[in-house]
């Protein structure tokens, strides 16, 4: 296994929130694979330079993989927001991206960079309705003390000391059937102490009684929860969030009219609802109207970049694939070259729905395997695996991590952590990560 950072886990550490401990579990499956001799951890080592202009080239190319392996497995995930593609959404100071935020809090390291200040607005809005948009929201709005047991880093909590940030607008283009968060995020929003919750009942009213019976379960409890939220809300506390429904984002505004000025607020164009059941469309009114707010995260999905010699479908944002096999231009099957997670089904599903679709790509390559399929090289003597390529990038004087070196970076993580009551305090730098190890 390759990966580009030092540590593994992907998302589980950089995206999944840190108050959310028992989801991240997962990372006890990853162990007992990695605690198998047959499996190597070959981290700080990126394969495949992204075909994005100007991207850094990666340390090993698929091409030099090849002859080492009998299958390649891509699971590289996907690492760019999606853009709203209105005006100023790249200028302003204090309009980002969620996965930046979600990044910076979690210690992503391509991350700390960001400028992240809580104290300029009393008001930030989230245009998004999904998990990471109300995990966002969570953050913002959560007591401090509880923040402070999870593993959030110890600079992000610095910067949550001086948040003014009391008002949170949760924005969505459509209406309350459509929103993409589930229910147990939605609890944990309604049960935030001192916080009252808005919304419009009358939509959620009137939304709820033209679906009537087409509404499934799940959808069912969700609304039911809204109704109950919007009753129980105790009024006029210090900090509110609300759900705003049928808005699109316009362009954003500064405090003046130069780049890099503080954002002041949000043009939104206001909606209505066309279409019936599963394909509510928002349709412009032409409406507009203009929400005051100093931060504004974007929450509306990721997407997958090709990397060098390998099939990319740049619209759905996938490397194309039957079950897991990769697929060239003419549909083809490429032998030898698999993918899983969201690089092969898009952003989209959580941990075990990524469980599930690697396991069917395991199952595919087995199957391959056992039938004899060709794999990457013509010939079809045994391939002996890392043991080559790492002596190249040695020779180059790169550094490799291994499993072992990792769990080295993990115990000073929990050590640090353990002095500030966390249960772990992450490095914030590949540098940082590396210099445990010297
Ligand atoms: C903000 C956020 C919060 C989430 N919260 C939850 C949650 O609470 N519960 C839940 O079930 N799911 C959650 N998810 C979804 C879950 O994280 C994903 O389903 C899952 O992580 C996808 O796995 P993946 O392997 O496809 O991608 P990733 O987890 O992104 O893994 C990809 C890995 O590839 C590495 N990589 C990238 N490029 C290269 C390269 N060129 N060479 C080598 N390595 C490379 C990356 O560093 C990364 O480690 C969340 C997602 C996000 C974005």
């Amino acid at each position: 296994m390759f990966e580009a950072l030092p540590v593994p886990h992907g998302l589980v550490r950089f995206g999944v929130a840190p108050d959310h401990p028992e989801v991240k579990n997962v990372i006890n499956t990853f162990d007992e694979v990695a605690e198998n001799p047959n499996f190597t951890f070959i981290g700080n080592t990126s394969v495949g330079t992204y075909v994005t202009p100007g991207s850094k080239k990666a340390d090993l190319e698929i091409s030099e993989l090849r002859p080492h392996y009998d299958a390649i497995l891509l699971s590289y995930g996907a690492h760019e927001d999606r853009l709203l593609g209105v005006p100023n959404e790249q200028s302003l100071k204090g309009v980002m991206a969620a996965r930046s935020f979600v990044g910076f809090y979690n210690g992503l390291p391509s991350e700390q960079g960001l400028e992240v200040d809580l104290s300029q607005s009393e008001t930030a809005v989230v245009i998004g309705q999904g998990n990471v948009a109300l995990d966002v929201a969570r953050i913002l709005l959560s007591p401090l003390d509880e923040l402070k047991k999870t593993d959030l880093t110890e600079k992000t909590i610095r910067i949550l000391e001086k948040s003014r940030v009391k008002h949170v607008h949760v924005i969505g283009r459509r209406g309350p059937l459509e929103v993409a968060f589930t229910a147990k995020e939605l609890r944990e929003m309604l049960h935030l102490p001192n916080t009252t919750f808005h919304m419009d009942q009358d939509l959620l009213a009137s939304e709820m009684e033209r679906a009537g019976k087409t509404l499934d379960r799940p959808r069912k409890r969700l609304m039911g929860l809204l109704e109950k939220g919007i009753k129980e809300s105790k009024p006029d506390q210090p900090k509110s969030w609300s759900l705003q429904f049928l808005r699109s984002p316009l362009g954003f505004t500064g405090t003046d009219e130069s780049s890099g000025s503080q954002l002041k607020a949000i043009e939104l164009g206001i909606n209505r609802l066309e279409g019936e059941n599963n394909s509510r469309k928002a349709v412009a009114t032409g409406a507009k109207e203009s929400l005051e707010c100093g931060l504004a995260f974007r929450s509306i999905g990721y997407k997958s970049v090709g990397i060098q010699g390998v099939p990319f479908d740049e619209r759905k944002g996938v490397v194309p694939n039957m079950d897991g096999k990769v697929l060239d231009a003419e549909q083809n099957i490429v032998p030898g070259l698999y993918a899983s997670g969201w690089l092969k089904r898009g952003p989209i599903g959580v941990i075990a729905t990524t469980m599930a679709d690697a396991y069917q790509t395991a199952d595919t390559i087995i199957a391959d395997w056992t039938i004899g399929k060709p794999m990457l090289t013509a010939d079809s003597t045994p391939k002996e695996g890392c043991k080559s390529l790492l002596e190249l990038l040695h020779s180059k004087g790169h550094r490799t991590v291994s499993y072992k070196d990792w769990k080295k970076i993990e115990q000073k993580e929990f050590d640090l952590g353990a002095k500030v009551g966390k249960p772990r305090e992450k490095f914030l730098t590949v540098e940082e990560m590396l210099k445990v190890l010297d």
